[in-house]
Formats: structure tokens, C-alpha cells, sequence
């Protein structure tokens, strides 16, 4: 199917329709930084891409969106919707506009990022995560699930999960994370990803 990517009224209001569901905290309300540049239209979405913030110990959407803009040079915070630990989900960038968070293949991706480092191991270790990561709470896999069944109704979603499985990255959304991720796309009955490797 074909799929219109200029940005029309009625995907405006399907992204506030969204926003409205769960009471997703909009960039107005948590004080983002408009994009550094204009973004590319996007809408048609099929997959959603799971991510975790991982090391670098980011624990806010203003943080996040610093991060992205400033150390990985985007033009907005990377990711549409971010959840942190105890369930609350903010907006990102706005569902309008094509992401940045899956390298060379965001056309058609909703990205989420859950807030947290869910690996394991000596690397979080180090960064004063404990071995096992951040604990994964809850109200936060809730939240995962009902944004994906709230999305799921205003887009046909085929494929959904983490990160590592699109490609283009070695640990995201972390081995603990990425087993629940698993577990919420066979309950939705969605495919996994095609793992694309980097060119
Ligand atoms: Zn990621």
C-alpha cells in the first residue's frame, strides 16, 4: 500500500487522539526543545522498534532529547513515545515525523524507549547498575503494552521488537528487556523483525 507522508490534518488528530489516551505528557507540558531543523513527514507506521536508554544514564525526556540532539547529532529527541520506570509515557518526537532511532530504516518505525538499562553484566556493573541492570517494573511493561494495543488500533502493526533484532545494534533494549518484548509480540500475534544487517 501507498501511503500518503505529507502531514495532514487528520494524522495531526490521530496523534493527539493518541496523546490523549493514557494521558501521555506532550512536549508542551515537559518543556521540549523544538527541532533543531524540519523534520520528514512520516505516517503508514507497520512496526514498532523497542529501545532502553541503556548506559548513559539518562532518566528524563528533557535528558534524552539533550543527548540526541547534542552527542548523536539529531534533530529532535530519536524516539516517538518514551516510558520511564513507573509507567508514565511522554511524547517524543511528534508521530508526524519519521523517527531517528533505527539506524538507515525509520521509514514506517514507531520508536519507544523505555527508560533504564536492562542488561545484565559487567558493563552495567560499571556503571553503577547493579549486575542485573536496573529492575524492570511493572507499571512499565504495562504502559509498553497498552501504548502498542492503543497504537494497534489506528495502525495495521505487523511487526514489532527490540532494537538488536532490526539491526544496527549489539545490546538495545538489553537481555532482560528484550525476552518481555518477545513475550508482548506473541500475545499481539505480531512477526518479528528482519535483522538487517549494516552496510
Ligand atoms: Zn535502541
Amino acid at each position: 500500500m501507498q501511503f500518503d507522508k505529507t502531514v495532514t490534518q487528520r494524522h495531526v488528530s490521530i496523534m493527539n487522539d493518541v496523546a490523549k489516551y493514557k494521558n501521555i505528557i506532550r512536549r508542551s507540558v515537559w518543556g521540549a526543545m523544538p527541532p533543531t531543523s524540519p523534520l520528514v513527514p512520516d505516517w503508514g507506521y507497520d512496526s514498532i522498534v523497542v529501545h532502553y536508554t541503556g548506559h548513559n544514564n539518562l532518566t528524563t525526556p528533557h535528558a534524552i532529547q539533550g543527548y540526541d540532539i547534542e552527542h548523536d547529532h539529531f534533530d529532535d529527541i530519536a524516539y516517538h513515545y518514551i516510558i520511564e520506570p513507573g509507567g508514565l509515557v511522554y511524547e517524543g518526537r511528534e508521530l508526524i515525523y519519521k523517527g531517528s532511532h533505527t539506524y538507515q530504516q525509520n521509514t514506517g518505525k514507531i520508536g519507544i524507549v523505555c527508560v533504564g538499562d536492562y542488561d545484565s553484566g559487567f558493563l552495567s556493573l560499571l556503571r553503577g547498575h547493579g549486575f542485573s541492570g536496573d529492575p524492570i517494573r511493572h507499571p512499565m511493561i504495562d504502559s509498553l503494552r497498552d501504548l502498542t494495543k492503543y497504537l494497534n488500533i489506528f495502525f495495521a502493526i505487523r511487526t514489532f521488537g527490540g532494537h538488536k533484532e532490526y539491526g544496527f545494534s549489539a545490546t538495545c533494549p538489553g537481555d532482560q528487556l528484550l525476552p518481555i518484548v518477545q513475550s508482548i509480540r506473541q500475545e499481539f500475534g505480531f512477526s518479528a523483525p528482519v535483522y538487517r544487517a549494516f552496510k
